[in-house]
């Protein structure tokens, strides 16, 4: 690709104790959790919502779980669904639209400036030392001054050009596919199944629905890999938040397969929606309500911290002496980049696990911690930590370390994890058995 140069003065539009870039459920719980504690904090989001996955990506129920007392018990309380248990057999998917306005008034009633509809595109650093964010809005392009940064944007963009080192995928480098979530409404309650995925034994027509699945792919009525057709209960009776088209092979960091990506997954949509209506009971009368606003990312960039945890340490549920997310819970949830259902024969299941400071310290870096799904973990531990409610469980932890580094005028590695541990335990946060 040819280069040029180019320079330019910007505004310098505001100063922060903390900055988080990215307002997912980990973005979101770190810039209350970082206000809550004092902090003057911005929000950078570049979608015209708070909530990434949660609302924009249309996804839910909001799985998972963690020890007791963070922000994610909150947050389920507001959004309506306390009753999500960590597998989603009981739970239920949010009402997205509902959800937007309740994660807007969490973050506006916590005294953090937001900044919607403005993308994070570069940072300022000096050395290894990130000391802002630069920021491409439709009025101009401004710079945000920040004691300490916070990258929660899912892509890790924010450590990727502070220089951090970054994986993406599996040994092949193939990366989770992507997915459109939608709703359908019109269900027969009496009659239309419920499948949360591939833990699920629900049977149709005297077999396993997802075996049934399969045959019909094979017969040619579904593409291949949409054989996995999960069909979530929302809070609304009568509706499904439908988790099933899927495409792999995609890397969402590079700008040309992003169109095209959405664009097969809407026709796919389309098909699921004949197929359920034609072949499942009670589905005759669906049609699809809502759909996400993006394409949704399970997976791309990984950020190298100062320690990579792995999935057998997620499996036997270890512990860390420096643990800020205590006891998370969820299965090695790997869906096939190269086919339907899952990428391994036998689902992982793990113990209660501990998710340490260290993984959230990029490696290198000073001044920035990264937090949500592209924590420093392999591609077989990023699979279980990405679920909603641990997300937002690191989103706290770190607005916590943020604000109290600022606080002090230290970095986040030289930050006490004591000092921390005591602060997250005041909050009435459970960190150790
Ligand atoms: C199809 C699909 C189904 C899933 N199913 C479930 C499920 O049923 N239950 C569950 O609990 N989890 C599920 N997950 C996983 C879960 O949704 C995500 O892992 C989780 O939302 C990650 O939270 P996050 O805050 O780290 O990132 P995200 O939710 O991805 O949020 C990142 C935010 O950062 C913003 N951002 C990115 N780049 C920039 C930038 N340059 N400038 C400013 N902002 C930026 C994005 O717009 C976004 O709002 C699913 C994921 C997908 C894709």
């Amino acid at each position: 690709m040819d280069k040029i140069a180019y320079s330019s003065s910007l505004p310098v539009k505001a100063s922060y104790d903390v900055l988080v870039a990215g307002a997912g459920p980990a973005g979101i719980c770190a810039a209350v959790a970082a206000a809550r504690s004092g902090a003057s904090v911005a929000l950078v989001e570049r979608y015209g919502v708070v909530g990434g996955n949660l609302t924009a990506g249309f996804v839910g129920p909001i799985l998972g779980s963690v020890g007791k007392g963070t922000m994610r018990d909150e947050l389920v309380r507001l959004l309506g669904v306390p009753d999500n248990d960590w597998i989603g057999e009981t739970g239920k998917a949010h009402d997205v639209e509902k959800a937007k306005l309740v994660l807007s008034e969490f973050v506006a009633d916590a005294g953090v400036d937001v900044y919607l509809q403005c993308s994070v595109f570069d940072v300022l650093r000096s050395e290894s030392v990130v000391s802002g964010l630069v920021v491409a809005s439709n009025e101009a392009p401004f710079v945000l001054l920040g004691k300490v940064v916070v990258d929660a944007t899912g892509d890790a963009v924010v450590s990727t050009l502070a220089g951090a080192t970054v994986f993406k995928g599996r040994d092949d480098g193939l990366m989770q596919p992507v997915t459109l979530e939608f709703t359908v409404d019109g269900v027969d309650e009496s009659r239309g199944l419920i499948c949360i995925g591939d833990v699920d034994d629900v049977q149709l027509f005297g077999k396993r629905f997802l075996d049934w699945c399969r045959e019909q792919a094979d017969a040619g009525k579904i593409p291949p890999p949409l054989a996995a057709v999960r069909l979530h209960p929302t809070v609304h009776p009568g509706e499904r938040q439908v988790n099933t088209t899927q495409l792999g092979g995609v890397d969402i960091t590079r700008v040309e397969q992003i169109f095209p990506a959405d664009l097969q997954l809407r026709r796919q949509m389309v098909l699921l929606e004949t197929f359920l209506r034609e072949n499942v009971p009670g589905y005759e009368k669906i049609r699809i309500t809502a759909s996400g606003t993006t394409t949704g990312v399970r997976e791309s960039r990984r950020v190298l911290g100062d320690y990579l945890i792995d999935a057998d340490e997620l499996a036997a549920g270890c512990r860390f002496p420096d643990v800020i997310v205590h006891k998370a819970l969820f299965i090695v949830d790997i869906h096939n980049p190269t086919g339907a259902g899952q990428a391994e024969d036998h689902i992982q299941y793990c113990q209660p696990y501990d998710l340490p400071y260290r993984c959230f310290l990029p490696k290198g870096i000073e001044g920035l911690l990264v937090t949500g799904r592209c924590i420093s973990g392999t591609h077989r531990a990023h699979a279980s930590y990405r679920v909603m409610s641990i997300c937002m469980a690191m989103g706290e932890a770190t607005g916590v370390a943020a604000a109290l580094a600022a606080s002090r005028g230290c970095t986040p590695r030289a930050l006490p994890v004591s000092d921390l541990q005591s602060a997250l335990s005041a909050r009435g946060i459970s960190l150790f058995d």
